[in-house]
């Protein structure tokens, strides 16, 4: 019996092809609810802090000063936090593509 099962699945695998994608060539298709990059609507944003002391991994970074918002995209876990206790709601989770870089995972906006 258990040869049984196990022929079934060889010969499954065998014709199925393979379960992953050729990243980056092709991207696979998001859910909905898929979790992504972080976006900000910096004309709203009053620089409470308020983001970068609630994030887990302290992968954002506000300097009211310079009226600036910078987040570490390799830092960021995707978890969501800072888009719950945003007062001003100016912070948005997409789930758009991002192309594979080779460069600064550091993004900074500002309202300078
Ligand atoms: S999604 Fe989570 S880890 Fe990423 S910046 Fe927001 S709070 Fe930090
Ligand atoms: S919590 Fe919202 S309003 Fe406050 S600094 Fe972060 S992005 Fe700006």
């Amino acid at each position: 019996m258990a040869i049984l099962n196990m022929s079934k699945t060889l010969f499954k695998s065998l014709f199925h092809g393979p379960y992953t994608t050729l990243y980056p060539i092709k991207t696979k298709e998001k859910f909905e609810r898929t979790r992504g990059k972080i976006d900000i609507d910096m004309p709203q944003c009053i620089y409470c802090g308020m983001c970068q002391r609630r994030c887990p991994t302290g992968a954002i970074q506000v300097d009211k000063a310079s009226t600036a918002w910078g987040i570490d995209r390799l830092k960021c876990i995707q978890c969501g936090y800072c888009t719950e206790v945003c007062p001003k709601k100016c912070l948005d989770m997409n789930n758009n593509y991002t192309v594979p870089s080779y460069g600064e995972s550091k993004d900074k906006f500002s309202n300078a």
